[in-house]
């Protein structure tokens, strides 16, 4: 009954911490997000305590009645938002998600096509590091060297020399759009199943802002806390539902225990939130602000991958600038900007430094950002990037002017009061 700052003021602490961080910074992380009080209530709630293996009507202990109406809730959003016939809301995070598809589809040693990781792919696409890459035999397709657009040519090419048991499109870095229906056609060219990982643009799919890839992939996994702005975990769609009867087992008891009921109806709060028209408009506004940053950094001499963005996140080329994603990342955080250093495709600096950093605008778009606070978020980072002179170090002076204007732009949006 103890309140948590009486009971460990240490942890207590730390959270507070985070909690300033994220008040006074502006996060321009670009899978991050700020949930609604609400979501944050949903997690935090007696759910935790609640075993539920199984799923609702057929779970392995007693005492499930209440969290079958809010994990049923979670499905029936889900649904309704994707518009689909099967959803699977249980998977503690995106990359469990994707292990479960191949769990239930592959076997080991059989090949798959993915993303390279170094053109925007994620680690969980057949990374040597992951299991996807341990166990499996994947193929990895990169983005072109002249406009660092996807090869679909190359791809289908690719497939054909390969003869892939399955597809993986989907990306962590890649702002453009995707041809989805382009991926299907390729699949069915060789019998290959399609999968989307649509982690990072599901809720600017969910807004209608990014096309969809349900009409035409066989399993969509996602996470849901991106730009989908629920709480941190993973999902799997589909329209086939013999296929969602392989993905169920897969997930429980083939990979997970118990479900996490107090973050399904986290997710079930962030799927309500998201059916409702205002999130249409969020997520039109989250690309429009890209859009924005996008060529206010073109305009100050920085490169963006592809020239541009049609989402929510873009790639920006130091290269030009003569400086390092690693010191760059730093330097913004010093100015109160949270970025991430991202490696830029056929980069050669080494991927603990890399030559680019990764922006997006859903966390800014959450708290109210609109076009004019981006365009000015634009010519902040412009600032100290330009201020490094090619060099590790941008002028203290300039950090410091950027912080006072981003500390004042942050109070004027506040977030948790
Ligand atoms: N898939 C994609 C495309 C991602 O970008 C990410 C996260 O960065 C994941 C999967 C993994 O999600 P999680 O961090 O929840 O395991």
């Amino acid at each position: 009954t103890q309140s948590l700052a009486d009971s460990d003021p240490e942890i207590f602490k730390g959270i507070q911490g985070e909690l300033g961080r994220q008040q006074e910074e502006i996060e321009l992380i670009a899978s991050e997000n700020i949930v609604s009080k609400a979501v944050l209530e949903a997690q935090g709630s007696v759910l935790t305590n609640k075993y539920a293996e199984g799923y609702p009507g057929r779970r392995y202990y007693g005492g499930c009645e209440f969290v079958d109406i809010t994990e049923d809730l979670a499905r029936e959003r889900a649904k309704k938002l994707f518009n689909c016939q099967y959803v699977n809301v249980q998977p503690h995070s995106g990359a469990q998600a994707n292990q479960a598809v191949f769990f239930a589809l592959l076997q080991p040693g059989d090949t798959f096509l993915g993303m390279d990781l170094a053109c925007g792919g994620h680690l969980t696409h057949g990374s040597p590091a992951n299991q996807s890459g341990k166990w499996f035999r994947p193929v990895t397709y990169k983005v072109r060297e002249d406009d660092q657009t996807i090869d679909y040519d190359n791809v289908a090419e690719m497939a054909e020399r390969e003869k892939p048991n399955l597809i993986l499109a989907g990306a962590s870095a890649y702002a453009r759009q995707i041809d989805f229906k382009r991926f299907r056609e390729i699949a069915d060219s060789v019998g290959a199943y399609l999968m989307v990982d649509m982690a990072h643009y599901a809720g600017l799919i969910a807004g209608g802002a990014y096309p969809d890839p349900l009409p035409h992939a066989h399993i969509v996994t996602t996470t849901t806390h991106k730009t989908l702005r629920g709480p941190r975990g993973g999902m799997i769609l589909s329209n086939d539902l013999e296929l969602g009867k392989k993905i169920n087992s897969s997930v429980f008891p083939g990979l997970q225990g118990g479900p996490l009921e107090h973050v399904i109806a986290g997710k079930a709060v962030a799927f309500g939130e998201a059916l409702k028209p205002e999130f249409k408009l969020y997520a039109q506004q989250v690309v429009k602000n890209a859009k924005v940053l996008a060529e206010v950094l073109i305009e100050r001499g920085l490169a963006i991958v592809t020239g541009g963005t049609d989402s929510h996140m873009m790639l920006v080329d130091l290269r030009p600038k003569g400086v390092t994603g690693k010191a760059t990342e730093r330097e913004l955080e010093k100015a109160l900007m949270t970025c991430n250093k991202n490696g830029v495709p056929f980069d050669t600096a080494p991927f603990t430094i890399t030559s680019g950093i990764r922006l997006g605008t859903p966390a800014g778009t959450t708290r109210g950002f609109g076009e004019d606070e981006f365009r000015q978020i634009g010519h902040w980072i412009a600032d100290v990037v330009s201020s490094m002179n090619g060099g590790d170090e941008a002028d203290p002076a300039v950090i410091a002017s950027v912080a006072a204007q981003v500390r004042e732009l942050t109070h004027r949006f506040p977030i948790y009061r």
